[in-house]
């Protein structure tokens, strides 16, 4: 298994370019693949979008439970692999998809959880008159180092009523971006590891519930452009001894799949 190429710093701004927003200040790179995607299916430009963040899925782990993601291919048009941010943990991870900046710069180079000082696409898209909403769960990475941006937040208590939540968001038609994070697979493998039949069921859900989202964006959004992700942080690996974790520069925790879609106006 070897590096994947195509840093996780250049989703922010690319992010940005499809909607016509401004950058986050340090955003770097593009990622072309999903420009070409955008220009083929909505003529360059999209008006809506739905990122959904399935925490711990290495693409290691989609690889080997191919079968249990169908839900992600029926949905996305193409799949880009990427190399997460070092060290590859949630909040470090995040910060990075978000900020298009490495860890030096946006300042979380270890497990923890303060309020990013740097310019984010939370910052960038209000800016840009977009309204955002973000789906996320109480106390975890995401509605913690994203704090106190001018978005509206739902912090929920876990995947269940997150769903419930972004489904409730997507019928209402009022945001132009909604962000939706889910964790189970990242409990799940630090209670048991990534192969677990625990674990597992939580990979089988993330499918299920993006799934859910995205029948739901293909009802209610007929009248935009909508562009979809499933946009992991990072991946897991499992020790000779201990339980699953992630953090260490090898493929398994460095390397992700993700996935891009665009539901073109009807
Ligand atoms: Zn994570």
């Amino acid at each position: 298994m070897s590096f994947n190429t195509i840093p996780l710093t250049s989703l922010a701004g690319t992010l940005c370019d499809i909607i016509g927003a401004r950058r986050p200040k340090e955003a770097k790179g593009e990622i072309a693949a999903i420009k070409e995607l955008v220009d083929k299916k909505a003529g360059g430009k999209v008006d809506r979008m739905l990122l959904y963040n399935p925490d711990a899925v290495g693409q290691w782990i989609y690889e080997k439970y191919y079968n249990y993601f169908p839900c992600v291919r029926d949905n996305t048009d193409i799949e880009v692999d990427v190399l997460t941010a070092f060290p590859p943990k949630t909040p470090i991870c995040f910060a990075t998809m978000y900020t298009g900046a490495d860890p030096a710069v946006h300042g979380i180079q270890t497990y923890c959880k303060p309020v990013l000082q740097t310019d984010t696409i939370f910052d960038a898209l209000p800016d840009s008159g977009k309204k955002v909403a973000m789906v996320a769960i109480a106390n975890q990475s995401i509605p913690r180092i994203f704090e106190q941006r001018d978005i509206d937040y739902y912090v929920m208590k876990y995947d269940g009523d997150v769903i419930k939540k972004a489904l409730e968001l997507i019928a209402e038609d009022k945001y132009d971006v909604i962000e939706v994070y889910n964790q189970e697979y990242d409990d799940r493998i630090h209670y048991t590891w990534p192969t677990s039949g625990l674990a597992r069921k939580a990979l089988k859900h993330y499918n299920e519930n993006f799934g859910k989202l995205m029948e739901a964006v293909k009802k209610n959004w007929t009248c935009h452009d909508t562009f979809v992700a499933f946009s992991p942080d990072h991946g897991v690996h499992k020790p000779l001894i201990g339980l699953g974790t992630h953090g260490k520069f090898i493929p398994k925790d460095m390397n992700v799949k993700h996935f891009f879609g665009v539901f073109p106006k009807q």
